[in-house]
């Protein structure tokens, strides 16, 4: 008998801090594939739906595709855009009355529909799907785990890695315990457990410590019967009242109270090792000296904008290095990148070749003002590319019109639209080397080192004002449960 396995992709990282909304008009410019185009799309790409049909192709099912959609994370996600979405994934289950679900969720979006974007999805799911049918998602490692989201779900598995480059092999694990769960192999079930802890990003990466013997421990605890252990860090710029530090196991029925018991030991260790989740960052007047009298010889320094990660919700438009660079006068600059699409209008009304005066960034959220520059236009193109590096490996994405503007010798990449740039080619794509560099400047908190680590001379964790600030204080928060450390102190 071929199964009929119904998969989806809804995701969002929610940074409620935010002052933009996220609508339709942002998942259509970041991610949006509907139905038939959703296979061709992600076939044999690094994303949690290409490693669902990695299985279903192993497995021979029958997979309907309904709705692939993603966007760069940001604010609250309108009512609008999330009820098309969970429409499309409900008709889709009415239509072909599934023999399983596989969803790929984040696990931390906030919508107005719902604050609990993703425990209302799989509800919704739960619903039309029936008891019976069994409902697993992948989440992010920044996933706040709700009780609603346990209740709903059969399956929750969470990526092992931040830089996250095994999102594919995580669809892949969801897929093998569902394939598991349709022969009768496993009797699925969630637990989990938690710490009072509410990580700042930085601290999260999976080569550091506590994260990489977290996640060992976590490891240890799988088994056939017990196809997954995750250890979720949390999002904590999303001010929900779970936000925070969870580790959560499937595990079949009959191995729920040891799978219980391995989570709440790790989240205690967790606990136990809280300081070791604080962290020292480079000041912007460190990073500009150094940058100053940097010598590229061994590769270019890489000064990592770390608040202003749009791939944590920031605006990516935040000044505060460029204009200390400009301001030191230091040349040989890549800077990836500055969100800011009137300045990319003015940069086509000018032409490549030209050169103009523009206000640029510094629009939108409390992170620098905009700056006067007279900028020369190197290039004009669409900022579209597929990435080549370890995470997300294939798939494409966009800063729409995009302008290199030179500056004072600082080569500034301008797009139209709000995206990390985790991957090489976001440079390669506009003509900029980066290995010809003296110092790149990424707006990125962690993801860039699975690809730029190899390419920089060294690295620095530079602190400016941005909506991913690892200075949780700076942030007015009111709904999340208290206390969490470092929020509250001991
Ligand atoms: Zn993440």
């Amino acid at each position: 008998m071929t199964e009929t396995v119904l998969v989806a992709r809804i995701k969002h990282e929610t940074n409620t801090f935010s002052s933009l909304s996220t609508g339709r008009a942002e998942f259509e410019s970041t991610s949006l594939f509907r139905g038939g185009e959703i296979v061709p799309e992600f076939r044999g790409t690094n994303t949690d739906l290409g490693g669902f049909l990695r299985v279903a192709d192993e497995e021979g099912w029958e997979v309907v595709p309904t709705v692939a959609a993603n966007a760069t994370p940001g604010g609250v996600v309108t009512a609008d855009a999330l009820d098309a979405f969970v429409e499309r994934l409900l008709a889709g289950i009415e239509e072909s009355d599934p023999d399983a679900v596989l969803l790929g969720l984040h696990g931390a979006m906030v919508s107005e529909r719902d604050r609990d974007g993703d425990g209302y999805i799989l509800e919704r799911v739960r619903e039309a799907a029936g008891e019976d049918v069994p409902v697993m998602a992948t989440l992010d490692l920044h996933a706040n785990i709700s009780d609603r989201m346990v209740d709903h779900a059969d399956g929750l598995f969470g990526y092992d890695t931040y830089p996250h480059v095994d999102i594919g092999e995580t669809g892949e694990t969801a897929a093998r315990a569902m394939a598991a769960t349709l022969n009768g192999g496993l009797d699925p079930t969630i637990v989990v457990e938690r710490a009072p802890l509410l990580p700042p990003l930085p601290v999260l990466q999976t080569a550091d410590e506590p994260m990489a013997s977290l996640l060992d421990a976590a490891g240890d605890a799988e088994s056939a019967q017990v196809p997954d252990v995750s250890v979720f860090g949390g999002f904590a710029y999303a001010d929900v009242p779970e936000a925070g530090f969870s580790v959560v196991g499937v595990t079949d029925e009959s191995l729920a109270d040891e799978t219980r018991d391995d989570c709440a030991g790790i989240a205690a260790e967790a606990d136990d090792r809280r300081h070791e989740f604080d962290r020292s960052y480079t000041s912007v007047a460190e990073a500009v000296e150094e940058a100053s009298g940097w010598d590229a010889t061994e590769g270019p320094l890489l000064l990592a904008d770390i608040a202003d990660n749009p791939g944590g919700g920031s605006a990516e438009d935040g000044t505060v290095i460029l204009e200390a660079l400009l301001e030191a006068g230091v040349e040989d600059v890549a800077v990836a990148a500055i969100y800011d699409p009137a300045a990319v209008d003015a940069a086509v009304e000018a032409g490549v070749g030209e050169s103009l005066s523009v206000e640029l960034g510094g629009h939108i959220e409390d992170n620098g003002d905009p700056i006067s520059v007279d900028a020369y236009v190197r290039s004009l193109s669409d900022g579209t590319y597929r990435n080549q590096g370890p995470m997300s490996t294939g798939l494409q994405v966009s800063f729409e019109r995009t302008a290199v503007l030179e500056i004072d010798g600082i080569d500034v990449i301008v797009g139209s639209h709000r995206q990390q740039p985790y991957d090489p080619e976001v440079f390669r794509s506009q003509g900029v080397t980066p290995e010809r560099q003296r110092v790149l400047v990424l707006k990125s908190t962690v993801h860039y080192r699975a690809a730029f680590e190899p390419i920089a001379g060294t690295i620095r964790e530079v602190s400016a004002p941005g909506l991913c600030s690892p200075d949780l204080s700076s942030f007015d928060y009111e709904q999340v449960q208290r206390p969490k450390y470092p929020l509250d102190g001991e």
